[in-house]
C-alpha cells in the first residue's frame, strides 16, 4: 500500500476495496503530510491491539519512510499511545528509513525508491517493476506533481501516478502555484515528453467531481495523448 490516509478512514478505505487492515504486508509513506500518515498511526493501533487480544496471525507490517516519515511515526505513536502500546509496535511492524535508490525485491515486483524533488516537502515516491510478461512499470510521487525536476523517474512509466491540482483553465479559482502545485496541463506535458502511457492524478480540487474527468481530459489532450484517470475514492482501474 502507498500512503495511509489521514486518520481512522483507513479502516473504510480498505473495506470498500475488499480488504483489512491486516492484509495490508508492506506500506510506503511517500511524506510526511497528515493526510498521508496519519492512517498509519491507525494502523499500528489496531495491529497492536489485535497483538494484545492474541488474535494477530500476520507477518510484521513493514513500513517504509524517508527520515522525516519514520521519526514523526514513531514520535506520534510514543507522544499518544499508551506505553504498553507503544511498547509492543515492533512485535507487528518494522519501521525502515529508506533513501531515495534504495531497493526492495518483492516475489512479484521490485520497487526502486525515488525523489520526487518536492519543492515543500521531503517527498520520497517508488518506480515498482512487476514482474508480468509485461514488465509493467508504474511510477508513483506521492501528492507530488510531474514537473521538469523529477520527469526522468517516470520516464516510459506505463502508469505515472502524481498530483495536479486544478485544471490550467481553472487557476485563478483555486490559485495552484502559489501552494508550489501544478496544474493538469503543466503535467500532462511532461507526461508526454517522458513518455508516460497512463496518467492517474490525484490530489486534485474536489469542487468539480463528477465533470472532473472530462474536463481534465479535454484540458489534457492538447498535448497529451495516452490515457488519463482522475479517480474517485473507491475506483479500481485494471492496469494489465
Ligand atoms: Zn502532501
Amino acid at each position: 500500500m502507498i500512503d495511509a490516509g489521514g486518520g481512522n478512514g483507513i479502516f473504510d478505505g480498505l473495506a470498500r476495496t475488499g480488504h483489512n487492515a491486516t492484509d495490508i504486508t508492506r506500506l510506503v509513506i511517500t511524506h510526511v503530510h497528515t493526510d498521508h500518515l496519519l492512517g498509519a498511526v491507525w494502523l499500528l493501533r489496531h495491529l497492536v491491539k489485535l497483538d494484545i487480544d492474541g488474535v494477530l496471525n500476520q507477518e510484521r507490517l513493514a513500513i517504509y519512510g524517508n527520515r522525516d516519515v519514520t521519526s514523526a511515526l514513531i514520535e506520534i505513536c510514543r507522544l499518544t499511545f499508551l506505553p504498553s502500546y507503544f511498547d509492543r509496535i515492533e512485535r507487528v511492524a518494522s519501521i525502515a528509513t529508506i533513501v531515495p535508490g534504495d531497493t526492495l525485491s518483492l516475489a512479484s515486483a521490485t520497487v526502486k525508491f525515488i525523489d520526487c524533488h518536492s519543492r515543500n516537502v521531503n517527498q520520497t515516491g517508488v518506480r515498482i517493476s512487476l514482474h508480468d510478461d509485461m514488465s509493467t512499470s508504474i511510477v508513483c510521487l506521492g501528492d507530488e506533481a510531474l514537473t521538469e525536476h523529477n520527469a526522468n523517474e517516470a520516464a516510459d512509466a506505463d502508469w505515472l501516478i502524481c498530483g495536479a491540482f486544478c485544471r490550467y483553465a481553472d487557476r485563478d479559482i483555486f490559485r495552484p502555484y502559489e501552494k508550489h502545485h501544478h496544474t493538469v496541463i503543466d503535467v500532462a506535458r511532461h507526461a508526454a515528453d517522458a513518455h508516460v502511457r497512463n496518467l492517474v492524478l490525484i490530489h486534485c480540487e474536489d469542487r468539480n467531481i463528477c465533470e472532473r474527468s472530462a474536463l481534465y481530459a479535454a484540458e489534457s489532450s492538447a498535448v497529451y495523448s495516452g490515457q488519463l484517470y482522475v479517480p474517485v475514492d473507491g475506483d479500481s482501474i485494471a492496469i494489465v
